[in-house]
């Protein structure tokens, strides 16, 4: 186990995010690789409580379907250190970025480790809040799953500042936490409220799932046209007001049936974790679904 964040030597950058950088590293005791997410809190006290809010999340977390954080440190420096397991094939953003487009068998694979990984969470009364493929990370087994609680939530939390904090000072800016997490993969009702969690938080990450489905398949981002400047106007009334879903002609109909179910507009109507578990686009997936396709 890593008890100080000075046995990790810094070998390669994994890569950068929005505020923070990724290294692999090894644990000299152990020789031991892992992930360390290093963010600089120094400038902004929104991330520095982000960052502790996501390091009290993380530490409760134990699933074969969510990337494991096995140490939180904070520097003299003012950062805040994640160790992590270390996801050797990167993201499904890489992925997708080399291959394009990845088969419906494929598909299906990743789409059963997501939402088992969201069954865990929510039956921990947890929100992701910015499932999208850079935060969906693959090992050497190829097996998928979910990081990244940057702008996660404890429903409880939520519920509980709702209750008894109307006047929001002590709510750490919401708008500037949902200008972090990344508009694209948001929902409908997330884009139409400043604020999220409450019911209708669970819904929105089945919605953003639904979104990297249909990219894995259509191989671009799906709900504007392929090329449009990405313009954020364009794209929240092409998440609120779009009617169209560009579904590859190839596209099965199991496959049409769980994307349709994920990308309902009225969160009341679409399809929960339990539900979409049960639709035979993931049930009928073959065994070796989650591998070879997902390797660079
Ligand atoms: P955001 O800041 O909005 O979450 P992001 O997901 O791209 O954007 P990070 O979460 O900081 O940013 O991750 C940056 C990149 O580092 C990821 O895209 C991934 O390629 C890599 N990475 C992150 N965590 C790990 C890990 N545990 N193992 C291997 N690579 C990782
Ligand atoms: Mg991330």
């Amino acid at each position: 186990d890593v008890e100080n964040i000075s046995d990790l030597k810094k070998l390669t950058v994994l890569g950068h995010g929005n505020g923070g950088i990724v290294y692999k590293v090894r644990h000299q005791k152990s020789n031991s690789i892992y992930a360390l997410k290093v963010l600089n809190t120094t400038s902004s006290t929104i991330i520095r409580h982000q960052a502790a809010h996501e390091a009290e999340i993380l530490k409760r977390l134990d699933s074969q379907f969510i990337v494991k954080c096995h140490a939180v440190f904070y520097t003299i420096e003012g950062e805040i250190c994640f160790v992590m397991e270390h996801m050797e094939r990167g993201s499904l953003f890489d992925s997708l970025r080399v291959r394009k487009k990845l088969s419906e068998d494929v598909i299906s694979g990743v789409a059963y480790r997501v939402l088992k990984g969201l069954q865990y969470l929510h039956g921990m009364q947890i929100i992701h809040g910015d499932i999208k493929p850079s935060n969906l990370l693959i090992n050497g087994k190829g097996e998928v799953k979910i990081a990244d609680f940057g702008v996660s939530r404890i429903v409880e939390e939520t519920r509980n500042n709702n209750n008894h904090n109307n006047n929001n000072n002590n709510n750490i800016g919401e708008a500037a936490i949902a200008c972090m997490g990344t508009c694209a993969y948001m929902s409908p009702e997330r884009v139409d409220s400043e604020r999220w969690g409450g019911d209708y938080g669970f819904a929105g990450d089945v919605w953003s799932l639904g979104v990297v489905v249909l990219e894995c398949l259509v191989g671009h981002y799906p709900l504007i046209g392929f090329g449009e400047k990405p313009d954020l106007m364009a794209l929240i009334c092409a998440i609120c007001f779009g009617e169209r879903l560009e579904m590859p002609e190839t596209a099965s109909p199991e496959f049409r049936r769980f994307v349709r179910s994920c990308l309902e507009k009225d969160w009341r109507k679409r399809g929960t974790v339990e539900e979409l578990l049960a639709y035979p686009f993931v049930t009928k997936r073959s065994s070796s679904s989650n591998i070879e396709g997902l390797i660079i």
